[in-house]
């Protein structure tokens, strides 16, 4: 499938205008995130309705923790990532060679039909890279009365990102760390700033949760959990945030991270924001609390609760924005 969002050079030769690294392109040369091809002078997607995983997830799987709690949601990944995080807890389709099939977005929107699906999301590897088909998927995912969720690092233009936000419903975003320097050592590339500005957009489109993996040293100290945290709360102190815990995967061996260092983050999260929530933790407590009275307005266990009364918590009355 020809690609969108890129630029003919001379020599036949294209720059590739999805995400910020703008790869330049040579004849039959891959960019960065090996899912976009220079063929003959034009830039194509080489995973375009290629699927690498799929699975009915329950929505909290996503994250998502204030969009249709208690639903299930149609999950499906690609190949591929325009980032290399050393600690990728998806490695295997994000940098290997994983065996992918074609399903074409008319018969995904059918499969979440017929499993009764809220929607589609799209996640495991990077699914911006696989903007083509996620565009396409959405636009018929909507027309059928579905919810398109997209599960990413927002490493994208702004351009194709607006474009893009005009079908999803929901976003968790992927904040690698608060410092630029995470970004260029630990993750190969993308920009604090990009991220900040997907992040900002999003909120004024549609439904935002953020997750930070806590890796143990190097973004895990409590400073800069706090500017992240004050941050988050400036665009609205009610987006959840997901403190979630790392185990060594790819190229990272550091022990995993220290529960009492979780525990403190949150605490410092939670001076600022009204929903934060551990996760990749055994017994984190994930029920939701109206943070004005501490009641369990969603309760999470074997099954969902949900306890709200037009919205509000019913004890004290308080707003409590979960998207039912
Ligand atoms: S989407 Fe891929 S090919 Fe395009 S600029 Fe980003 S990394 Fe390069």
């Amino acid at each position: 499938m020809k690609a969108l969002y890129y630029e003919k050079l001379e020599d036949d030769c294209v720059k590739c205008q999805l995400c910020p690294r703008e790869c330049i392109l040579k004849p039959d040369q891959r960019g960065y995130c090996r899912a976009r091809e220079n063929r003959d002078g034009e830039l194509y997607s080489t995973i375009y309705a290629q699927i690498s995983a799929i699975a009915l997830d329950p929505i909290e799987k996503k994250p998502l923790y204030h969009f249709y709690p208690g639903s299930e949601i149609l999950s499906v990944g690609t190949v591929g990532c325009n980032l290399s995080c050393m600690f990728c807890q998806n490695w295997h389709i994000a940098h290997d060679k994983a065996p992918t099939r074609k399903v074409t977005g008319k018969e995904l929107v059918e499969l979440a039909l017929r499993y009764n699906s809220i929607g589609i999301a799209y996640t495991y590897s990077e699914p911006l890279i696989w903007y083509e088909y996620i565009l396409e998927t959405s636009k018929l995912a909507r027309e059928a009365g579905l919810k398109n969720v997209l599960v990413t690092n927002g490493f994208i233009n702004e351009e194709p990102l607006k474009e893009l936000l005009q079908y999803i419903d929901g976003i968790n975003l992927d904040v690698k760390a608060f410092h630029r320097k995470f970004y260029k050592e630990i993750c190969g590339g993308g920009d604090l700033e990009v991220i900040k500005k997907t992040a900002v957009l999003t909120v004024e489109n549609c439904h935002l949760e953020v997750t930070t993996l806590l890796v143990p040293g190097l973004n895990d100290d409590p400073e800069e959990i706090e500017k992240l945290s004050k941050w988050l709360a400036s665009l609205s102190p009610d987006i959840p945030f997901h403190l979630s815990r790392y185990f060594p995967q790819y190229k990272m061996d550091l022990p995993p991270t220290d529960v009492e260092s979780m525990l403190e983050a949150k605490k410092v999260a939670e001076k600022y924001l009204n929903y934060v929530y551990l996760g990749n933790l055994t017994n984190a407590d994930r029920n939701t609390y109206c943070y004005q009275c501490h009641y369990p307005v969603v309760k999470r266990s074997w099954q969902v609760d949900v306890d709200l009364k037009d919205g509000h918590c019913p004890r004290c009355g308080v707003n409590i924005p979960i998207i039912l």
